[in-house]
Order: structure tokens, then C-alpha cells, then sequence
């Protein structure tokens, strides 16, 4: 069956794999295979690709560099669309920049500051796709990539192709109203302003040295696991200050770690599982709950075996109760 399904997508886009290892495509490098992974070059591909997955009525997930993904053990049971390098273009002209969906962040900024554009000096350490981005709102510094957005242009789960204004993608903090439509997002347009190149450098090199230091780089992870706001801070503090006051840094479970460096981070000493994740989170909210009556949220989502996403916290609570 995965061959045929192999075979007639073969013609339709530029890569299509069978049984595909999803933790080679997630930064936390976790996760069983999936049954197809696609990665298109264009528009037309992607098209091409969401007409075939609704005619055989398969699951989808939708992904980037996986920077913010945690997959099941058990893998996805469906199409994995990778929107990644081949349709990672960048065009600037004067203020606007137009660049495809699979975009390199950190590129993308530097390019950004190169043409003396600004506005994008806090992305420039997010090891994600602009896709990825806009879907997550992402950003750091209290800031989202959505203030820059002019229009987003997806791919529907019926293969029609819309643009989208900022205001229809409705950016709030870490949220895009994409979250809910699943679909794929092949084109963004920005507007930057003109800004001094000298300043807008020495902001990045700032974030960058700032980021090596506090952010762990040797073992793999997914950046901030809970999700930071400003009523949180005013509240009970940052998740980092709040996960290593109650106690867990270094808390292990089989071979998923809090980290030593940051205790927001959560790294794969090697061999990690997606329960070992799970498990660890869930110690760290029941802990938490505990301690300061807060409910930690999750930054990071779960890619379920049937393709379904949500917050990592939704699942890790499921899957271990008494944390
Ligand atoms: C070391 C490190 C540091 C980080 N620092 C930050 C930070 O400072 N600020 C921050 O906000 N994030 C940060 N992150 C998290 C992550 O890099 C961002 O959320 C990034 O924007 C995710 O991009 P991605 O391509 O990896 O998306 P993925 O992780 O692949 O996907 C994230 C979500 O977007 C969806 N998606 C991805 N691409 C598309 C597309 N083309 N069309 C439709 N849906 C899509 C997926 O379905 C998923 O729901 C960090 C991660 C790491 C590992």
C-alpha cells in the first residue's frame, strides 16, 4: 500500500520516502517513523500533494526544521509534509521581503540586515523555518514575527490557494489563528523598516552571544519547553526561575533531562523517548502545581501517531497523571 502510495506521489513532488525516521527531521531527534514523507519545491507541488492526501482520505502533519515538535515513539500513521530548503527563497526589494515558507530564519534575518532592514534582529538565533515562525507567532524579546506580517499565502486542506491578511491570521503571543486551519503555509511577505545596518548587527551578534550562553548546544533539544508571558512574570517569575527554584534541574527521566544549563530547556542525553519527555514534563507541572498553585503551559506541540498537534502539556498530563 506504502509503495503505491509512494509511486503515485513520485511524479507529483520533488522527494517522497517511505518509513521515514522522523527523529532525522526534529531537533529534539525523537520519534518513530513515519509511513510518507514528503518534501515539494513549489506552490503546484504542494498542491498537488493536499489534493492526493484528501482523495485517499490520510492523515497530514505539516512541518519545518521540527524546532518546536515533539513525535510519538510510535511515529505518524500518515503524510508528513516537509516545507524546508527547496522552497526556502528570499526575495527583498526596498522594504518588503517575500520569501517561501521553508525560509532559514537566522538567513533570513541576516539577509534582512544586510539590506539594512530592521525589525528582525530578535530572530535571529530561531533555528526554524519562516513557516514554522508565523505559524507559532515566534519570536523573543517580547516580540512576535506577526508584527512584521503583510500576508501569508496557504495552502488549504482542499488545495485552494488563499492569501491572508496579519489581521485574518489574528497574532497574539505564540498564537496564529493558523494553528487551528492546517493548512500549509508556502509564502510570507514582510514589511521591515529602514533601519542602520551597524546597530541592527550589533543587536544579533548581542542575541547570539547572549543564546550561547544560556541555551544549552551540545545535547539535542527543542529550545523553551513553557511558554513565558508577561502575566506569568508578574505573577510567579520566569518558567525557567520557577523549574529550577522548586528544585529539578537535572530531574532525568530514562534518558530526557532538564538541562543543567537552563532548566526551560529539555535535552536528549542520547536515546531519548517521547514518553521519557512527556514524563519529565509532567513531573515538572505536577511539581509546580504543587508548590505555587500555577499551571505551566507548553511552547512545544505534540504530533500525535494519527497526525493530530497540540501543546505537549495536553498529552503529558494523559499519559502520566500522578506526574
Ligand atoms: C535552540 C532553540 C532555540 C529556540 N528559540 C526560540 C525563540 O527564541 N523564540 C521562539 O519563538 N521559538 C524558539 N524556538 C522554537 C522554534 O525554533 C520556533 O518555534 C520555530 O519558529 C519553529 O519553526 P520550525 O520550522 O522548526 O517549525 P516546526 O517545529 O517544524 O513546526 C512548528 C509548528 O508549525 C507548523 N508548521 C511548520 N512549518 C509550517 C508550514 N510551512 N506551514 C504550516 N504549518 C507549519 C507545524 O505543524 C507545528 O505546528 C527555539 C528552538 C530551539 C531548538
Amino acid at each position: 500500500m506504502l509503495r503505491n502510495f509512494q509511486e503515485l506521489l513520485a511524479d507529483k513532488v520533488a522527494r517522497v520516502a517511505i518509513n521515514e525516521p522522523l527523529g532525522h527531521h526534529n531537533s529534539w531527534q525523537i520519534g518513530g517513523p513515519a509511513d510518507l514523507l514528503v518534501e515539494p519545491e513549489n506552490q503546484t507541488q504542494v498542491v498537488e500533494v493536499m489534493r492526493f492526501i484528501q482523495d485517499q482520505q490520510l492523515p497530514l502533519v505539516v512541518i519545518g526544521q521540527g524546532t518546536n515538535l515533539l513525535f510519538d515513539d510510535a511515529g505518524v500513521r500518515g503524510v508528513v509534509i516537509k516545507i524546508g530548503a527547496r522552497m526556502g527563497s528570499i526575495d527583498i526589494a526596498d522594504t518588503r521581503i517575500v520569501a517561501g515558507g521553508g525560509a532559514w530564519v537566522p538567513q533570513l534575518a541576516r539577509l534582512a540586515m544586510r539590506a539594512g532592514l530592521s525589525g528582525l534582529e530578535h530572530c535571529i538565533g530561531i533555528p526554524g523555518t519562516l513557516g514554522g515562525l508565523v505559524m507559532m507567532n515566534g519570536g523573543s524579546h517580547r516580540h512576535g514575527i506577526g508584527e512584521h506580517v503583510v500576508r501569508v499565502t496557504i495552502v488549504d486542506l482542499d488545495a485552494t490557494i488563499h492569501q491572508l491578511s496579519a489581521a485574518e491570521c489574528r497574532f497574539d503571543y505564540r498564537y496564529s489563528a493558523l494553528q487551528e486551519r492546517g493548512a500549509v503555509v508556502v509564502e510570507v511577505e514582510l514589511e521591515c523598516p529602514a533601519g542602520h545596518r551597524a546597530e541592527i548587527r550589533r543587536e544579533m551578534l548581542r542575541d547570539l552571544r547572549e543564546r550561547r550562553r544560556k541555551f544549552p548546544r551540545k545535547q539535542p533539544n527543542c529550545g523553551s519547553v513553557f511558554l513565558s508571558t508577561s502575566a506569568m512574570h508578574a505573577s510567579v517569575g520566569p518558567p525557567g526561575k520557577i523549574i529550577e527554584e522548586a528544585g529539578l534541574k537535572g530531574l532525568r527521566c530514562g534518558r530526557a533531562e532538564v538541562s543543567q544549563q537552563h532548566a526551560n530547556f529539555i535535552v536528549n542525553r542520547g536515546g531519548a523517548t517521547s514518553a521519557d519527555v512527556l514524563q519529565v514534563i509532567s513531573r515538572i507541572r505536577s511539581a509546580v502545581r504543587q508548590q505555587l498553585d500555577f499551571d505551566l503551559r507548553c511552547e512545544v506541540r505534540y504530533v500525535s501517531p494519527t497526525g493530530k498537534i497540540c501543546p505537549v502539556d495536553q498529552v503529558a498530563d494523559r499519559m502520566f497523571p500522578a506526574g
